[in-house]
């Protein structure tokens, strides 16, 4: 999967491509997509959600340009994937999830799996206050704005990244940096994330 679908395309830094090597994809799928684990697709989890395409998870996880030990939030746990990938580069990470089916199961698989993530059971468009400020956000479902949350919650030098949708359909990624202060954005790949909801379940 690796060297097929997310090195032949454009993603190059090694810390992101061992951690994507490592973490045992077919471990976050439902049993019946075990044989789909390392197809570059994203795929059902349940609850109308999925876990994101393994090029969108080190696209977004290479754009965050992290260093260990840093303190993400990420917003949207689905089904602990993406979270499982940033605690092996060696960021602490927080990771919210409106479902709380999803949450719970994310949070005992993570445990289960022995990586070290807090889940909390939340809606993300808030951030996580008790918590802030953060080093990176990254935000894995498609939101139609920048939450002014987020940008409270980001640390000076700090960077998010968010699917953000846009006129055309679809959406595209958006990295946003606190550079104090103003705020940078730059934009790259179109791309297609279910959306961020409002409230809890
Ligand atoms: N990162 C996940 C995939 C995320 S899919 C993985 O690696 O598997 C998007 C997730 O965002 C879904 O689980 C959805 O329930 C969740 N979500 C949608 N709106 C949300 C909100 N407002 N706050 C927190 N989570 C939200």
């Amino acid at each position: 999967m690796v060297e097929e679908q997310i090195i032949g395309r454009d993603v190059k830094d090694t810390r992101v491509l061992d951690a994507m090597t490592s973490v045992p994809r077919h471990l976050f799928v439902p049993e019946e997509y075990t044989e789909s684990a390392y197809i570059d697709r994203p795929l059902p989890i349940g609850e109308r959600q999925t876990i994101s395409q393994p090029y969108m998870v080190a696209k977004m996880t290479e754009l965050l340009s992290a260093e260990p030990g840093m303190k993400i939030l990420e917003i949207g746990t689905g089904s602990g994937y993406q979270s499982a990938i940033l605690a092996t580069m060696g960021l602490r990470v927080w990771s919210m999830e409106r479902v709380e089916s999803l949450a719970r199961q994310a949070r005992e698989r993570l445990r289960s799996l022995s990586f070290n993530v807090s889940v909390i059971h939340g809606d993300g468009r808030n951030g996580y206050p008790r918590e802030a400020p953060y080093d990176r956000i990254i935000v894995t479902a498609a939101s139609s704005r920048v939450e002014p949350a987020w940008d409270r919650q980001l640390r000076p030098n700090g960077r998010l990244i968010v699917p953000l949708s846009v006129m055309t359909g679809g959406q595209r990624l958006l990295v946003r940096e606190n550079l104090e202060p103003g705020f940078r954005n730059t934009w790259y790949d179109y791309c297609r994330f279910v959306p961020l909801l409002i409230g809890i379940d």
